[in-house]
């Protein structure tokens, strides 16, 4: 089994004023390909701290990725504390200088004299290149181990790992990448959703090694059923049964299933479907606070499904800025949606609660529209910024059920 190691270097990093997600990236989307990260380390802009930590690493592991420090000023130290960790000159390299030079001629630029030091490498480096940032890459290699460094700045590191170094890796390394299906679910707790899940692997054969994983990430919840890779009886049939039975035990609080990569969000979801059946909808929003809008306006089919939407204080300003008496929740949805001549009307209304409101958490949200109304009123006592999101996802979840004519 071959051993990875990965090291951030940057003083915000040891210092607490960035949080690391380089390092969390990286081991993630190695995971995703069957390759599985030992170590992760950080240490700050401090040459000797570097050469000892490039060292130790070197000496451990067959693959180490670096991240930070590539850039043109003086607290960039990686190629220098590289050279001087496995006894190699600095050259300048005629292709690095060549591509840095390039990247600012490209967009209208002129090269500071600094830039140039980005050019610097340890002697027999290859170069990575860097299509989206100034500072080229480089890898070394060093005993058994190959080293490969990369700038900090996620964008541009993200784009090297996923072109050049996974690659390099899973063509030098035996990588069995696991199989893995993704599930997105609102509507229901970590906990539940965990419940309905236990004893799902007693489906598997016995040598499949299954791990269920959660991430919650507020109001959803992703679970990923993980097949090892390196097991004979990790096959797709296996990963499709399994998913399916999970799919079977969550029920309609599922809405996105696919592979180890499931970027769609639940309003994309709902403004898919919506935009599937040419319904657009309207919102009036208390509880949610213009969430509801902004969420939808993050993507093309939320722009479009989105037909407008009234933002107020409290239940009855929005009935006097849509010139109603009625402050019921159903009758503003149904207001909103004829106001704004769309097929769907929702209302969030309620607060997370605050001196001299209404219960804090109380959450009413109806929807409107295709002859129907639906209701529901729910009770989550949470900080503003999440009951927010949770008013907004309700009032889609409602949109949702009238579209589809589930509910
Ligand atoms: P540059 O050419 O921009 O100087 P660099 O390779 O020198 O690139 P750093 O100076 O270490 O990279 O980092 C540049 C920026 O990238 C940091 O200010 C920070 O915003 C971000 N960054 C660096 N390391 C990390 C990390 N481990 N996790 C998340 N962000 C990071
Ligand atoms: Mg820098």
């Amino acid at each position: 089994m071959s051993r990875i190691e990965i090291l951030t270097i940057g003083d915000e990093l040891v210092e607490g004023r960035l949080v690391d997600t380089n390092a969390g990236e990286m081991s993630a989307v190695l995971a995703d390909a069957g390759l599985r990260v030992a170590r992760h380390a950080s240490v700050g802009d401090e040459i000797g701290e570097i050469v000892a930590a490039l060292r130790a690493a070197a000496s451990r592991a067959d693959a180490v990725l670096v991240s930070g420090g590539l850039g043109p000023t003086s607290d960039d130290l990686t190629a220098a504390a590289a050279a001087a960790a496995f006894g190699l000159a600095v050259e300048r390299s005629a292709e690095a200088f060549e591509h840095t030079r390039r990247f600012f001629v490209e967009r209208g630029r002129e090269m500071a004299p600094t830039n140039a030091k980005q050019a610097d490498l340890p002697a027999g480096s290859t170069i990575l290149p860097n299509p989206v940032g100034t500072a080229v890459g480089f890898r070394l290699d060093t005993g058994a181990c190959r080293l490969y460094f990369m700038p900090g700045v996620p964008h541009e590191l993200r784009r090297m790992v996923a072109d050049q170094v996974l690659p390099d890796l899973t063509g030098r390394l035996a990588a069995a990448p696991p199989l893995v299906a993704t599930l997105k679910i609102f509507g229901l707790g970590e906990s539940d959703v965990a419940h309905r899940l236990e004893g799902i692997e007693r489906g598997v054969p016995e040598e499949v090694r299954l791990t269920v994983q959660y991430r919650a990430t507020f109001p959803e919840i992703h679970v990923r059923l993980v097949l090892a890779g390196d097991r004979c009886g990790a096959t797709p049939e296996v990963l499709e049964a399994l998913a399916g039975e999970a799919r079977r035990r969550l029920g309609r609080h599922v809405f996105a299933v696919g592979g180890a990569v499931l970027d769609a969000g639940f309003p994309d979801r709902v403004a898919a479907e919506l935009a599937e059946r040419g319904l657009t909808m309207a919102a009036a929003e208390v509880a949610s606070s213009g969430r509801l809008a902004q969420l939808l306006g993050l993507t093309a089919d939320g722009r479009r499904c989105l037909a407008g939407g009234l933002v107020a204080p409290d239940p009855e300003a929005l009935a006097t800025q849509l010139g109603t008496v009625s402050a019921d929740p159903g009758e503003l949805a149904e207001t909103v949606r004829r106001r704004l001549d769309a097929g769907i009307g929702v209302a969030a209304l309620g607060a997370a609660g605050g001196p001299g409101g209404p219960p804090p958490g109380r959450l009413v949200v109806a929807a409107a529209g295709r002859g129907r109304e639906l209701r529901r009123e729910l009770h989550f006592p949470l900080d503003p910024d999440r009951f927010q999101l949770l008013a907004a996802y309700a009032a889609l979840r409602l949109a949702f059920e009238l579209a589809t004519d589930e509910g």
